[in-house]
């Protein structure tokens, strides 16, 4: 009968390979995919955007079909979109009548992400077409004033009556 070799590394390598991971570690890239799967997302160095956002605007209600966004802002140069991206630009109704850009998939409509010169060479990613979100709380919520009755806010989450009070991450 054949028995497993018992095998572990001695403690001076896994520490230290512990601190190799430590000193650097790998960028984390995640991905997801729209309602049709024509349109495919990823997102380089996620261990950099953590600030899972929640945004009650109207404008985040029609587009994403829901009663909410979630989304998180990330430098375009860590965006990558391949498919049959379309995009829709107007002015919102936001009180400086700034103007927005909606990138959703051409062919099924999930809402991708959206633009905004305020977010400079940024861009928000809506978070619901990429499964690594499901477990990275919501930190912020923006537009609380128009947050439905029915919807308690998240906890811990810092609330912003519109967008006052929080500002770009830094980078
Ligand atoms: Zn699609
Ligand atoms: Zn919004």
């Amino acid at each position: 009968m054949l028995t497993q070799p018992s095998f572990s590394l001695p403690t001076i390598y896994s520490s230290s390979y512990s601190l190799h991971k430590q000193r650097y570690a790998m960028p984390t890239t995640v991905h997801g995919h729209c309602l049709c799967r024509e349109t495919l997302i990823s997102v380089d160095n996620i261990e950099d955007y953590q600030d899972h956002r929640a945004c009650h605007c109207a404008d985040c209600k029609r587009t994403c079909g829901g009663a909410f966004s979630t989304s998180v802002i990330v430098p375009k140069r860590h965006i990558h979109y391949t498919g049959p991206i379309k995009e829709f630009t107007y002015l919102s109704r936001v009180p400086n009548g700034r103007v927005v850009t909606r990138v959703f998939c051409g062919t099924c409509g999930s809402c991708v992400a959206f633009r905004s010169p305020v977010f400079r060479d940024m861009e928000a990613v809506f978070t619901g077409l990429i499964p690594y979100f499901s477990t990275v709380p919501i930190k912020i919520e923006i537009w609380t004033k128009d947050r439905w009755n029915c919807i308690s806010q998240f906890t811990d989450a810092s609330q912003h009556k519109i967008v006052e009070g929080y500002s770009l991450p830094k980078f």
